[in-house]
């Protein structure tokens, strides 16, 4: 593997950090220095700038609005991002359902839903998990049934990010109960203002509401939304749930994290000396930063692969487990840094608190952030259910 960059790849690393120093916006800037909570118009403010531009879905073929660019350009552009502290794009439209669109929708679909996904106008979330339903996907049993020109569904998703913002959700539902469990399922998009859908909060250990449960009575969907031949969903849900993983690896971010986990390591003082000196704390730091480098040189691999048109494949298991699992021992490094400083922020600095937060300022956001991160091992199928893909997939056990 040739790991130098090109002179061209070098100017374009510079477009890319020129254009994020001068468009990303400062309000964003400014609520993520104070560690406040991201609302959806923050979010969208990110995403408008990139769409704007043309770079909010470079993975997507260039006929639906992709980049075209090379797969080290794009490793580039996820590299800026990160270094620059850019929020992560919400993935549901742009890596999730968009690619499933452009992939096994009907041109309708693909005309309607891809622009609105790429402008940010339609903000998605993901309808597959339900209580009792959730590594063992397939046994899902929200029902929707035929009448006429439009599906009845009636039943109950839970853990769905961000729903509580969702224009639309795309819904894994049973439209055969008598098949085989993968063989009965479709996959339907659904506005999330039909009337029978309400969004229910679930707030975290960390204090946040990111994730709802959403109950579904009696639900219109016109047979137009579902994508691909009914009762043939799964082979959209299996798709999906591979591109999701490879995302999930978070490597990029992970190497921003580690810096600034060392930029705190070595202002902090242990005794009389920066954290970062004691070797114990120090010897962490250095096997976190060698399992990234590992894991950055293994996603490079899967990219290179994808490069000579191999779709993610099994191999995007050995990605979600560790790069979730550096995600979550970055959040110990950093709790473990702030120390009694941690303590009473573990649900977090609510909104609307006018007290200053004790400690040094980037202290308050790490027992909230040690929590939140406990979900990267459980959310895109568990690092138990990745292991035993491992076992099967790749092992051939
Ligand atoms: C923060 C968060 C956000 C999420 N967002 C979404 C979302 O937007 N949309 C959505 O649809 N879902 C979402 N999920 C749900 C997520 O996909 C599920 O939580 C996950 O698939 C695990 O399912 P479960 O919670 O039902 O646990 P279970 O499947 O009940 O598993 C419980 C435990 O048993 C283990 N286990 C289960 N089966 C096996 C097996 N065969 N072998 C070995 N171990 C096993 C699991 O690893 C786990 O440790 C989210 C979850 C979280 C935590």
């Amino acid at each position: 593997m040739d790991l130098e960059f090109s002179p061209e790849e070098i100017a374009f690393r510079d477009e890319v950090r020129t254009f994020i120093a001068e468009n990303y916006p400062a309000q964003l800037r400014g609520k993520q220095d104070e560690g406040d909570e991201l609302t959806k118009e923050d979010f969208l403010s990110w995403h408008r700038v990139l769409a704007k531009k043309g770079w909010v879905a470079p993975a997507w073929p260039v006929e639906y609005g992709g980049t075209g660019w090379t797969v080290t350009q794009r490793f580039i552009f996820s590299e800026e991002t990160a270094r620059a502290d850019c929020i992560r794009l919400m993935p549901f439209g742009l890596t999730m359902v968009g690619p499933v669109i452009y992939t096994f929708g009907t041109p309708e679909q693909k005309a309607h839903y891809l622009p609105r996904i790429l402008s940010g106008e339609d903000w998605w979330c993901q309808g597959y998990s339900e209580p009792g339903s959730g590594s063992d996907l397939a046994s899902l049993r929200t029902k929707a049934e035929r009448d006429g020109d439009h599906y009845v569904v009636n039943g109950q998703k839970t853990w769905t990010t961000m729903a509580q913002h969702a224009d639309w959700g795309f819904f894994l539902v049973r439209t055969d109960p008598d098949a085989k469990m993968q063989e009965g399922i479709s996959f339907l998009l659904i506005d999330m203002k039909s009337p029978g859908i309400e969004v229910r909060p679930i707030i975290t250990l960390g204090g946040e509401h990111e994730v709802n449960e959403v109950f579904l009575d009696n639900v219109k969907v016109p047979v137009s939304n579902r994508v691909y031949e009914e009762n043939k969903g799964w082979t959209c849900a299996k798709f999906l749930l591979a591109h999701e993983r490879v995302g999930i690896a978070g490597v990029a971010s992970s190497k921003r994290g580690i810096e600034k986990v060392k930029e705190i390591a070595a202002t902090e003082i242990d005794g009389d000396k920066p954290l970062l000196a004691n070797p114990f704390y120090r010897r962490k730091v250095a096997e976190l930063e060698m399992d990234l480098t590992a894991l950055e040189f293994t996603e490079l691999r899967t990219l290179a692969g994808e490069a000579a048109g191999k779709g993610p494949g099994p191999e995007s298991s050995v990605l979600k487990i560790k790069g979730s699992e550096i995600q979550q021992r970055l959040t110990e490094l950093a709790l473990e840094a702030a120390g009694h400083y941690g303590a009473p922020y573990f649900r977090g600095f609510g909104e609307g608190d006018n007290e200053h937060p004790i400690g040094p300022d980037w202290a308050h956001r790490t027992a909230p952030s040690y929590y939140n991160m406990r979900k990267t091992t459980i959310y895109g199928g568990s690092n138990e259910i990745q292991r035993n893909i491992i076992a099967k997939m790749v092992l051939g056990l």
